[in-house]
């Protein structure tokens, strides 16, 4: 492509997307909830282009998942290099080298200076699933808390514990008993109506877990793990206040119950830090990891104490999970996010958020900006005073900024998220705020 803006051609969606737009709608499942129609035809660093020949700059990342930008250099030579060699030899059945060394760099890089062992999946929701049946075996215990909003995948294990919107659980039920959600410190809607500097101070989300959950329906004896993402992804982009995460991790300790956290979409260097925990001083017992682990290859790693994973053979595998290419991809992207991007994303995160910290003031809709790193959510609400949420201006914000050659994700009710691959740079960050402001503006006349 070698350029390095967007630039659209034709009338969105062009004659090619129509036509595999029409192919689409005729054989793939309807459930998928597409917001426009970008047809990519092919990826490079920071643009996509589509089939029609148009550019897009990419602030969507696949889902947060091409971290080091659409088809580095490094991870496809990684990736093709692997691929002549040894494409598969399941792990649950042979050795290779690869899926050792991948699980000792996850223990090394994952936060808390104990033994650990990694499990290996193919995507988030395996590796939750994971995880809980992890938490289960080792306490024998089989009740779980997660949060309203919360995220974490759509398999019934998972789902069970994803509240985030009630579409994905609709009709799917009865779904794993022993789940129950408690409220996610969320300081510009706090569930439990105190203001950002009360919520900072002593969390009452949490206290709502030990003070009435344990108390009424939850009997702590019973809970085996509390799954929380340290920052909402799906749920709108939520930093929650380091207390939040500071007293479930004192709750954990104080009844044997394993603490979960899904570092899904925020970990992997998204957010100046490799995992959104370093950003709370709290290490959690278990940590999962997906998306943006290998560039794009399917991968999803559980990553525990050593002690928890105290089952044997034959209790959990997975014929694909930790497949050699996919390893090979997640060992280059680590070295890059290690070596350069996640410094990166520190300071282009701090660039953007620099300049959006004007926007509440100059945008009527602007209700809230909040983030960590290059995982930034911009919330639109229908009047600054009630904070009432204003989906349709999201959702119309998307679309144009679509039209205008920028890829943006929604989040929650009515964010809008910017989650661009780690390798964003200024003249990047300058057009998509450029973009992204002409579109508030325009929906605000
Ligand atoms: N957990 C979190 C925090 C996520 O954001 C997601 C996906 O968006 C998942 C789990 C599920 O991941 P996957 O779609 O790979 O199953």
């Amino acid at each position: 492509m070698q350029k390095t803006l967007p630039q659209i051609r034709t009338v969105l969606p062009g004659p090619e997307a129509q036509k595999v737009l029409a192919l689409d709608r005729q054989y793939v499942s309807p459930s998928y909830a597409r917001d426009y129609p970008c047809v990519a035809k092919r990826g490079e660093g920071m643009l996509v282009e589509d089939v029609d020949g148009n550019t897009f700059l990419d602030f969507s990342a696949g889902i947060g998942v091409v971290s080091t930008g659409h088809c580095h250099p490094g991870v496809v030579r990684a990736i093709q290099r692997q691929a002549e060699t040894l494409i598969h030899m399941s792990g649950t059945d042979f050795y290779y080298p690869l899926l050792a060394q991948v699980a000792e760099k996850m223990a090394a890089i994952t936060p808390g200076d104990f033994p650990k062992r990694v499990y290996f999946g193919n995507s988030g929701t395996e590796a939750i699933e994971a995880a809980i049946k992890i938490a289960r075996y080792h306490t024998r215990r089989h009740r779980v808390i997660a949060f309203l909003r919360g995220f974490h995948g759509r398999t019934l294990g998972s789902l069970s514990l994803t509240a985030s919107r009630s579409v994905q659980r609709a009709r799917f039920g009865p779904l794993l008993p022993g789940v129950t959600h408690a409220p996610y410190a969320y300081p510009y809607r706090c569930p439990c109506r105190r203001d950002a500097a009360e919520c900072a101070r002593d969390c009452s989300c949490a206290d709502y877990i030990d003070q009435t959950l344990f108390k009424t329906i939850t009997p702590p004896e019973d809970v085996a793990a509390i799954v929380v993402e340290p920052i909402l992804g799906e749920g709108g982009y939520v930093v929650p206040p380091a207390r939040f995460l500071q007293r479930l991790r004192e709750i954990a300790d104080r009844y044997g119950i394993v603490l979960i956290f899904d570092e899904v979409q925020c970990g992997m260097g998204r957010t100046g830090k490799m995992w959104a925990a370093e950003h709370f001083g709290v290490v959690p017992d278990i940590l999962v990891s997906a998306k943006g682990i290998a560039s794009g290859m399917p991968l999803g790693v559980t990553v525990t104490r050593a002690e928890l994973m105290d089952w044997g053979p034959g209790a959990h595998a997975s014929t694909f999970g930790g497949n050699p290419v996919a390893c090979a991809a997640a060992l280059e992207t680590i070295r890059l996010i290690e070596e350069k991007y996640m410094a990166n994303a520190a300071r282009m995160g701090s660039y953007l958020l620099e300049r959006l910290a004007a926007w509440p003031n100059r945008h009527p809709t602007v209700g809230d900006v909040r983030g960590l790193g290059l995982m930034i959510g911009i919330e639109l609400v229908k009047d600054r005073k009630t904070r009432e949420p204003h989906p349709e201006a999201r959702n119309r914000v998307i679309y144009r900024a679509f039209e205008n050659g920028l890829l943006v994700l929604g989040c929650g009710e009515s964010t809008v998220r910017l989650m661009p691959p780690l390798i964003v740079e200024a003249e990047h960050a300058d057009f998509a705020l450029e973009v992204l402001d002409r579109c508030i503006s325009e929906i605000e006349r």
